[in-house]
């Protein structure tokens, strides 16, 4: 797939879908999209609003979108330019209790590879899917099948897992983890 080639889904936009990269912030979820916020303008059928300016005269501008901190729950917005496209928590604060919670292995891997299978149109899925797209949109390490493996495995066995396997390789997210903040699958201290 040349995915250098490929424009946004979304018929506003002018951006490239290049996942692992972005202009603004790393689209770490998208394959169709530049963004997660196109994605969302897309299916819930948003369009421009215009924005006097300080002369009065209109601007069309992509409207804020609201989310919520993936840490502590709080509503966020998702804007499509201003490094906010692909946001998923309040601040430096909750952005950095996802990398440094202590209370299970790897808990970045769970973290991303949990907010792909959410914020990716996609529902079910199999390991190596996960793994080659999670590969491609993290920068920091590789990520090949046999570790993301032991992450499910551990994961799934939990009490109020957010994942369930439907047969041998292929998973889907739980109902109750498209809501609220995923760091409450990722956390074991509560927080
Ligand atoms: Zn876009
Ligand atoms: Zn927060």
């Amino acid at each position: 797939m040349a995915n250098q080639e490929k424009l946004c889904g979304n018929k506003d936009c002018d951006r490239w879908v290049q996942i692992g990269t972005g202009s603004h912030t790393i689209n770490r979820t998208q394959t169709d999209y530049c963004s997660f916020y196109c994605r969302l303008y897309t299916e819930q059928g948003l369009s421009k609003v215009a924005v006097p300016d300080t002369l009065g005269r209109n601007n069309m501008r992509f409207p804020p979108i609201e989310r919520w901190c993936d840490a502590c729950g709080k509503t966020i917005e998702l804007i499509w330019n201003d490094h906010r496209s692909n946001r998923c928590f309040c601040d430096r604060t909750c952005h950095f209790k996802m990398r440094s919670d202590k209370s299970v292995r790897r808990p970045e891997l769970r973290y991303q590879m949990l907010r792909l299978m959410r914020d990716h149109p996609q529902e079910v899925w199999n390991i190596h899917e996960i793994s080659d797209l999670l590969d491609k949109s993290l920068n920091r390490y590789r990520v090949n099948w046999r570790i993301l493996s032991q992450v499910l495995r551990v994961l799934k066995s939990e009490k109020d897992s957010p994942i369930e396997q439907i047969e041998q390789g292929v998973y889907r997210l739980k109902a109750e983890a498209y809501r609220g903040p995923l760091l409450r699958f990722v956390s074991r201290n509560g927080s």
